[in-house]
């Protein structure tokens, strides 16, 4: 594996003059720097925050806006969702694993319903009303949704189920709202604001991290940070090099999410400066499955014609399994009666009236969907899924003629990111004054993920690493 290029700092001796001092300097301003600029100021930090494109909001603005918060949540309670903190984090101990961070899990999972609260007080409104559709941004405003396969099995067994994925009061995507209403709070808390400006590389005094080098309108300018520096860039998904080096998969999706800005500088600048890198070969793959989650009543085989997961589970736990699990090789077979155009527009790439002639086209071993289809069948007629589990009412008998639809990664829609980044503390301490927050670290999701976990605990660590900043 080719190592990361560390960007090494420049010592305070090399600055000859400082442009602009603040307390606090945010690199970055999606969720996580936004988050970390208002908690700084708030704390009574002068805060100046620095930001590479022509405005704020980053990925975060793309987004569908889903914060994943539990615990017992107003929404969730009004919802008629039974939650508790150690609950929660029975699921994403699960979900997110293995090797999740228990003292940021624990932190996160203790603290989300107050920062549902702290959320709200900021701007970010939520309804109280659940939509039943998985996996994905409601349509309209509605507060409430499962988003990381908590009702299907495996994870039905080990937390009681209960719907996280929290949506602003904004119809369909929402991260454009979330973002819009977070930096009027950042502006709200006195926070300066430095545009198209990049942060190249960290100004070190004695190992401890004192300041930034940027460009400003393509100036070289040194901006001193006397209480720390926050790293809230975004990930590295868009630096093909550092992206072949450590998960190489990422680039067979035909969705890289992010932005441009997604280059990795930040954590190459950390390392730098002695931060600590995990997690660099994980990644997230969503497909885009529910709506209608009807669509699950088909079955999923892989290329030796065998069934490998439930279909009901999260739409992301399938993308990941499908693609670095299965080499990116599956196909969902279905019945007429079984069958929805679903959110994606999936349609039957084969349709045959036997097994036999669908592993001949598809070029499946002779017989195996054949076994797979009888084994599945025969369960179905009693309503159950002895095999994967999947919940009663998606169990249905298959019967020809049969339409399978190609879920291949070249033949469909994949959607991919990095995971891995900076090892941080639950305060975003990566270095002597340097902290970091959001797709820059590694965050709670670091096997699996869950839709909503990282705008949750983007904008949760980032308030822990500005105010960590701001009182140090
Ligand atoms: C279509 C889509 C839907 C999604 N839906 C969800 C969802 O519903 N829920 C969820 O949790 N996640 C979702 N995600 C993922 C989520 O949006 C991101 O993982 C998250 O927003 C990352 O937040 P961040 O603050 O770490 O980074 P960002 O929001 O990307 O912010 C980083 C900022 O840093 C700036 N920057 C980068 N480098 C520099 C530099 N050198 N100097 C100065 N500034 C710099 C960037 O311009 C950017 O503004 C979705 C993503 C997409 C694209």
């Amino acid at each position: 594996m080719i190592p990361i290029d560390p960007i090494e700092p420049i010592d305070v001796d090399e600055v000859a003059a400082w442009h602009d001092t603040a307390d606090v300097v945010v690199v970055g301003l999606g969720c996580a720097g936004a988050c970390a600029a208002i908690e700084a100021a708030e704390a009574g930090a002068s805060v100046l925050a620095l930001e590479a494109a022509a405005m704020g909001g980053g990925t975060s603005a793309l987004s569908g806006g889903l914060i994943y918060l539990g615990g017992g949540t107003p929404v969730q309670e009004a919802c008629g969702f039974e939650d508790s903190p150690e609950n929660m984090a029975a699921f994403l101990r699960a979900a997110c694993g293995p090797g999740v961070d228990e003292a940021k899990l624990a932190a996160y999972c203790a603290g989300s319903v107050g920062h549902f609260h702290w959320l709200v007080d900021h701007g970010v409104p939520f309804e109280a009303r659940y939509h039943p559709e998985h996996d994905r941004e409601p349509p309209d405003t509605s507060g409430l949704v499962f988003s990381g396969g908590e009702d299907a099995w495996p994870w039905n067994e080990v937390a009681t189920p209960a719907a996280r994925g929290h949506h602003p009061a904004h119809a369909d995507a929402a991260g454009g709202f979330l973002m819009a209403r977070l930096l009027e709070a950042v502006a709200a808390a006195g926070v300066r604001r430095q545009h198209d400006t990049e942060v190249d590389r960290l100004v070190v005094d004695g190992g401890r991290v004192v300041g930034v080098e940027c460009r400003i309108a393509g100036e070289r300018r040194h901006v001193r940070a006397a209480r720390g520096v926050v790293l809230a860039a975004g990930g590295f998904t868009f630096n093909r090099p550092m992206v072949e080096a450590h998960c190489a998969p990422l680039l067979r999706c035909n969705v890289p999410i992010g932005t441009p800005h997604d280059d990795g500088r930040a954590i190459r600048m950390a390392m730098g400066a002695g931060a600590e890198v995990a997690n660099l070969d994980r990644i997230e793959v969503g497909i885009p499955f529910a709506p209608p989650r009807s669509i699950v009543r088909g079955i999923v085989v892989n290329g030796a014609g065998k069934r490998f997961i439930n279909e009901d589970t999260y739409a992301g736990r399938l993308g990941h399994a499908f693609l670095t699990e299965q080499d990116g090789r599956v196909f969902m077979v279905h019945s007429d009666d079984t069958f929805a155009v679903n959110i994606a527009g999936y349609k039957p790439r084969w349709v045959a009236e036997t097994a036999a002639e669908l592993e001949v086209e598809i070029g499946l071993p002779p017989g195996r969907l054949q076994a797979t289809l009888d084994a599945y069948n025969a369960a179905a007629e009693r309503g159950e899924d002895p095999a994967f589990h999947k919940a009663p009412e998606f169990v249905i008998p298959l019967r020809p003629p049969y339409g399978v639809v190609d879920l291949s990664v070249d033949r469909s829609w994949y959607a991919s990111f990095t995971l891995g980044g900076l090892v941080t503390d639950p305060d975003g301490v990566a270095a002597p004054g340097l902290h970091a927050a959001g797709r820059t670290t590694v965050g709670l999701a670091v096997g699996g993920y869950v839709s909503g976990i990282s705008l949750g605990d983007g904008t949760y660590f980032g308030r822990r690493a500005g105010r960590a900043a701001a009182t140090s």
